[in-house]
Parts: C-alpha cells; sequence; structure tokens
C-alpha cells in the first residue's frame, strides 16, 4: 500500500487536487513520529499553492453575549450560566478598533455579534459603521452575523462587506451533537447566499469537541466542497459554564496533525489559526505556521485574551514570512 504522505506529495503538491475524506482520516491517524514529516509537506503545500505571504485580520465584538442559540462551546450562549456579559459597542469605538487593527498591517477587519442573525437594529448599526470605517480606514470589511436571510444577504453585499464568516462547526454528522437550536443545514444554505451574492465565503468550525477522528475528516472533506475562501480552525477551549467545560484540551501533537491535515484538504484557502490555539498549543504554535497556517489573528477573540498582537508579528518576522498587503488582496 503507497505510504499517505507519498501519495499525498503527489496528489496534493504536484497536481494541487486536495486529500479526500478517506486520505484525510489517514492523515490524522499517522503516529506521533511522522508528525515532522507531515507539517513539512503540509508546508510545501501552503507555499506552492498560497505563497509565502500570511493574512492578518483583526475581529471585534459589536454585540457580545447573550445568544439565544446553544452551541455547547460558546460562552456567549445566553443558555448557559458563563459569565460573559451582553454588551454593545458604539460606531466610534467600532472605527477605532478599524484603525487599531489596520495600524498591525491586518487587511481584514471582521465585525462579529453574537445572534441567530441579524434584526434590523444590527443591520443599520452595520450600515452605519461599516460607512464609517470605508470613511477613515483603509482595511476590508468582514463580517459575521449568524443566518441570513436573502434580504440580508444582498442588503450586506450592497454595504460592501468584502467577506462573511459562517461556520459550519463540524463534521455534519456530529452537529446535533453540538447544536440544537438550528441546523448544519441551515448554516450551509446560508453559506450558499453569501458565495452566489459575491462576497468571499469564510467557514470553518472547532476541533477537539469529542468528534472522532473520522468526523474531523469528514468535516475536512465537507469544508472542501464548500471551497471557501478561508477556513478559521478552532481547538476547543473548555469554557466554564458551557456543555463542553469539562472535555479535555486537545494534545499539541493532536491539533498539529489536524492542521497539517485541514492544509492537504485544502490546498489553496486561507488557513486561519483562530481561538483556542493558545492553550492547546502554547509555545509550540510557531509549528503549525510552517504546517499549513497562512492567517492569523491579531489581538483579543471574542470572550478570551489571545496573545498580544506584537507576539505574532515578531513571530511572522522571526519565520520571515510576509503580511499580505491590501493592494494584493483588492
Ligand atoms: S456560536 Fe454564535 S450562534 Fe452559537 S451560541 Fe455562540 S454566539 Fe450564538
Amino acid at each position: 500500500m503507497t505510504d499517505i504522505l507519498e501519495l499525498a506529495r503527489q496528489q496534493v503538491l504536484e497536481n494541487g487536487k486536495g486529500l479526500d475524506e478517506a486520505q484525510a482520516l489517514e492523515c490524522l491517524q499517522l503516529p506521533d513520529d511522522r508528525l515532522d514529516d507531515l507539517l513539512q509537506l503540509a508546508h510545501e503545500v501552503r507555499m506552492r499553492w498560497c505563497g509565502p505571504e500570511v493574512e492578518v485580520e483583526g475581529i471585534v465584538s459589536v454585540k457580545t453575549g447573550g445568544c439565544p442559540e446553544d452551541c455547547h462551546f460558546c460562552s456567549q450562549s445566553g443558555l448557559f450560566s458563563s459569565p460573559v456579559r451582553s454588551a454593545w459597542l458604539d460606531i466610534p469605538s467600532l472605527v477605532q478598533a478599524a484603525r487599531e487593527t489596520a495600524a498591525t498591517g491586518a487587511t481584514e477587519f471582521c465585525i462579529v455579534a453574537a445572534v441567530r442573525g441579524p434584526d434590523a437594529r444590527l443591520m443599520k448599526q452595520m450600515r452605519e459603521g461599516v460607512a464609517a470605517i470605508s470613511a477613515a480606514v483603509d482595511i476590508q470589511v468582514a463580517a459575521s452575523l449568524g443566518m441570513l436571510t436573502q434580504e440580508q444577504v444582498d442588503d450586506l453585499a450592497d454595504m460592501g462587506i468584502h467577506r462573511y464568516n459562517h461556520n459550519l462547526e463540524t463534521a455534519r454528522s456530529y452537529f446535533p451533537n453540538v447544536v440544537t437550536t438550528h441546523t448544519w443545514e441551515e448554516r450551509w444554505e446560508t453559506l450558499a447566499m453569501v458565495r452566489d451574492a459575491g462576497m468571499e465565503v469564510c467557514c470553518g468550525g472547532i476541533v477537539g469537541m469529542g468528534e472522532m477522528l473520522e468526523q474531523r475528516a469528514e468535516f475536512a472533506a465537507q469544508l472542501a466542497e464548500l471551497e471557501p475562501d478561508e477556513v478559521p480552525l478552532n481547538f476547543l477551549n473548555p469554557r466554564p459554564g458551557t456543555p463542553f467545560g469539562d472535555l479535555p484540551v486537545m494534545p499539541a501533537a493532536e491539533a498539529l496533525k489536524t492542521v497539517a491535515t485541514f492544509r492537504l484538504a485544502l490546498p489553496r484557502t486561507i488557513l486561519r489559526y483562530a481561538g483556542g490555539r493558545e492553550i492547546t498549543l502554547g509555545d509550540l504554535a510557531e509549528k503549525g505556521v510552517v504546517g499549513g497556517i497562512n492567517a492569523v489573528i491579531v489581538g483579543n477573540y471574542l470572550t478570551t485574551l489571545g496573545r498580544p498582537a506584537t507576539d505574532d508579528l515578531e513571530m511572522l518576522a522571526e519565520l520571515k514570512m510576509p503580511i499580505k498587503a491590501l493592494s494584493e488582496t483588492l
């Protein structure tokens, strides 16, 4: 039988065709003594099909906490006892956050709200906020506002939203174990509308929520079918008070195998480190950036502190990885 990494070298690195579900599973099942080989191949794939640039993005929460949905990992759900207070951000604060994000060299500024989907008040806040940011700051604006109607999709496209984030979170077969207040298919429908409206699609999820390796491979294949422009990869950071609060933190080697496998399944996508990597990888975060990752978030995440912006920028400088410039992405 051909070794999976030899096969992937030919299929993914040489021909640019991502791993299928069964092949992804083989990579996830590799023993720890093959981890460095796997990371090396994923790095070569990323350099060959994406190039050396790293996309830097900032994120701000316009509405935090009090969400009516029950995503079991999320401390922003109003249904759990997790200590996140409900709060709204005003327009001057949004512009200031965009300005600080742009100052780090970031090209993408994502406005996030903890909602099932936007209401009229949030859509109005978005229209005013995006207009104010566009007038004051040279940065592309992305949004993550939950599930959308066609009218809302059209409105966001009209406002000039460049990229829309909506995570499928996990494999279709595991989703009912994670969320019961809406379906995976509802999420998929929003993503299809977003793509059809011409916005870039950002869609990823969280690994380490108790899913089997088979389901992690299934998720990679489902993302590949969606063909998102960007995939944010989170590792579960078990939050007190949430139903997943007592799950174990994923071992670092497993997290790195996941990063590299997702890169091999999605050779051309922007693969972004999102939440949970500090607790999962600690100082090994660098290994992911030379194992397939080509985007990072600067500054704080939504409800937990990330590393300071400068730490990541220093890491990229040490790795001699240039930050993607705005002009290249327009
Ligand atoms: S993940 Fe989003 S939709 Fe789910 S509970 Fe958290 S804020 Fe709400």
